[in-house]
């Protein structure tokens, strides 16, 4: 018995040393990821309801790993976050982003902007303005055309402080949205001294959508509360011709999700306007 309860915290010691090495790794691999250029931008199309057409871009990061392939953001994100690497990330994102909207841009692209997430991490730095304006300047992208998205969790982890980022960056003229919207709990005196343009409603409430009473609740008050502050409201995870149907019939202006496209490398992209049926 004493042997075997040595043997059992040998193997648990064991298997927790393995799990932390096993970080360590990614995290170092991800640094070298970063360096050796191995990391990619992949856009999804934002899509106006009322009409199929794509109006803007949202990119999202995948890392291209020498032998698995396509590392989707869920499997890395986290390990960036506690690393500390995610800013490095996200500057990189940012960079390689507002440098893709130039050139569609210059190529005649009639978009109104490419949107950016921004890590709560990021968020956090005092100087993020000063950050987005040199990357501005060293692309020479207008700052109309750069859209940041910043979870409410994030803007609400600190209200005060956010307030006034988020005017700092309203103020260099960027565009600024409230992502994975309904799950953070804001209160409404919270959210209207927000400075924002858009809110991004959480896919969870939409894939029970059009027969889930509770998500077409939720959606058609996020709808109206967005619309009654003078923001703009997309909702995320659109999957179905239904979903669509029911968003346009409760006046949501934009739509994401599988069902228009999913992300794509800017070479791959379709330009063509959502064939999606649906009204
Ligand atoms: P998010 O910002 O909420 O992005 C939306 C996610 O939903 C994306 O996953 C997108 O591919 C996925 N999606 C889009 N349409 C559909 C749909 O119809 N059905 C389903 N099931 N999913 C859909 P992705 O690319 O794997 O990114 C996951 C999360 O990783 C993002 O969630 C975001 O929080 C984070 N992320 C991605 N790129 C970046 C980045 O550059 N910086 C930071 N800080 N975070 C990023
Ligand atoms: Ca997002
Ligand atoms: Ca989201
Ligand atoms: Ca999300």
């Amino acid at each position: 018995a004493k042997g075997s309860g040595r043997s059992t915290y040998a193997f648990y010691s064991q298997e927790l040393t393995s799990q932390a090495q096993q970080r360590l790794e990614l995290a170092s691999s991800l640094r070298q990821a970063l360096e050796q250029q191995q990391l990619r931008v992949h856009y999804q199309g934002i899509y106006d309801l009322s009409n199929g057409r794509i109006v803007s871009f949202e990119a999202l990061v995948r890392w291209l790993h020498p032998e698995q392939g396509l590392i989707p953001p869920a499997a890395f994100i986290p390990i960036a976050e506690e690393s500390g690497m995610i800013s490095a990330i996200d500057h990189w994102v940012l960079e390689e982003a507002c440098r893709q909207m130039q050139l569609w841009l210059s190529q005649g692209k009639v978009l109104r902007f490419v949107s950016v997430n921004i890590s709560s991490r990021l968020f956090s730095h005092a100087d993020l303005d000063q950050h987005i304006a040199r990357i501005l300047r060293r692309t020479g992208l207008e700052p109309r055309y750069l859209e940041l998205e910043i979870t409410e969790s994030a803007v609400m982890e600190d209200p005060d402080a956010a307030s006034v980022l988020l005017a700092r960056l309203r103020a260099l003229g960027v565009r600024l949205a409230i992502d994975d919207f309904g799950t953070g709990y804001s209160s409404l005196l919270r959210l209207k001294s927000m400075k924002v343009h858009k809110l991004k409603i959480d896919q969870g409430f939409i894939s029970g959508l059009p027969d889930d009473q509770e998500d077409a609740a939720i959606t058609r008050s996020v709808i109206g509360l967005a619309h009654n502050l003078g923001l703009c409201v997309v909702a995320e995870g659109v999957e179905t011709a239904e979903q669509a149907a029911f968003l346009l019939q409760e006046g949501c202006d934009f739509g994401q999700g599988y069902g228009f496209a999913r992300p794509q490398a800017a070479s791959d992209i379709d330009w063509c306007d959502s064939t999606m049926s649906y009204g």
